[in-house]
């Protein structure tokens, strides 16, 4: 027995931890700070780790109301049907979903190139194909409908990344708008807003609602996780909101229970906590903007929780900062081998990172290793 032909499939990268790391090293793992996955750097919300331990002993049972009561509450938070919340096992879970409701096999998708892995991944394993748009790093991956279209031949899906990973460029909805527009009937363009709660953007629910002066639409759909802003990437919970005409094709494509009773009482506690979401938006902004001040190379301006910067050998560099304690992100996997991205921490994380990555880089530049990196003029 052998499985298919997986040729086309390539496993998916993560950012290292901290145990895989010091286990490597030789070292403790309390040497480290992980800046790599942009996780939450203040933990989750102290709201959800309370419901998470009260639900403990019932997990015995299948989740049906916990999964009813927290897409009504995700609905509820953004005015739309409860049936258009399409919640899965990570905003990862509802990216199958929209490709398993939409792909015949041998449909394509358009991506974004460079750009988050698990879309072209998810289109293979649905018998799809993946077409890529570029980005590109000498207009600071400047996000508009034209350059998507230069690229678009009917494909079924178009992703967008707003605030994009990993170089945190976001796209006007004005631009969403146009694109949608000028793409066939039959293809749907998903809004990845996995970082939205850090970006000054409305979100492109708008579009699909017919809010904000847009008309609606039933060919946009937004992606959201918990993953993020909330911090509950190990407890895997995110969603897509869908235009209401379609929305009833859930129930046909879903897994059975599609995000667990631990989740869905997590973010049902989760999702009332406004002063968590608060404090981590805040800390996410002022370490952006500390990167981008005082990191010696060029940094990108970012609308995420991280920051893309250009450092010359990345491997290098994140090797270099890994053995000083700072786990950072090598891009390479992500098609930009000259940089890194860097989640924002708590503010002596973010601080460790910049005094770390300057130390390192003055060392490689007085090895020359680094000659080929684009210094700064300030
Ligand atoms: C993190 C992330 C997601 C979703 O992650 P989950 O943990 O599966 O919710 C989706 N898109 C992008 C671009 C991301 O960075």
């Amino acid at each position: 027995m052998q499985p298919r032909d997986l040729s086309d499939h390539v496993a998916y990268e993560a950012g290292r931890g901290i145990e895989e790391v010091a286990r490597e090293l030789d070292r403790d793992p309390s040497e480290f700070v992980k800046l790599a996955s942009n996780e939450n750097p203040h933990g989750p919300s102290p709201a959800a780790t309370e419901a998470i331990r009260e639900t403990a002993s019932s997990v015995s049972s299948y989740p049906k109301a916990a999964h009813a009561d927290l897409v009504a509450a995700i609905a509820d938070r953004w005015a739309v049907e409860p049936a258009q919340v399409w919640l899965a096992n990570g905003g990862d879970g509802a990216i199958d979903y929209l490709h398993r409701a939409t792909l015949e096999p041998g449909e394509s998708i358009l991506v974004p190139t460079p750009g988050f892995a698990y879309y072209g991944m998810s289109a293979r394993f649905h018998h799809g194909d993946v077409a890529e748009y570029p980005l590109s790093r000498d207009d600071d991956f400047a996000q508009d409908a034209d350059r998507v279209l230069e690229a678009y031949d009917g494909e079924r899906i178009v992703w967008l990344t707003s605030p994009h990973n990993p170089s945190g460029s976001t796209i006007p909805l004005s631009e969403i708008e146009r694109l949608a527009e000028e793409t066939a009937d039959e293809t749907l363009v998903v809004v990845d807003e996995a970082y939205g709660e850090f970006a000054d953007r409305e979100s492109a629910v708008a579009l699909l609602e017919g809010r904000d002066g847009f008309d609606a639409r039933d060919d946009v759909a937004v992606l959201r996780t918990f993953s993020k802003a909330y911090g509950l990437a190990g407890i895997r919970l995110g969603y897509a909101v869908v235009p209401e005409a379609w929305a009833d094709a859930y129930t046909r494509v879903n897994t059975p229970f599609a995000a667990s009773e631990l989740a869905c009482r997590a973010g049902l506690a989760a999702i009332d906590d406004d002063e968590h979401v608060d404090l981590t938006v805040e800390t996410a902004r002022e370490a952006r903007e500390h990167m981008r001040e005082a990191i010696d190379a060029r940094v990108w301006p970012s609308e995420g929780n991280f920051v893309l910067a250009d450092v010359g050998d990345a491997t290098a560099v994140a090797e270099a900062m890994q053995r000083r304690g700072v786990i950072v992100r090598d891009c390479s996997s992500f098609g930009l081998p000259g940089c890194i991205r860097i989640t924002c921490g708590t503010q002596s994380e973010t601080e460790l990172a910049v005094e770390t990555l300057n130390a390192v880089l003055e060392e490689l530049d007085l090895d020359g290793a680094s000659a080929q990196r684009e210094v700064p003029d300030t």
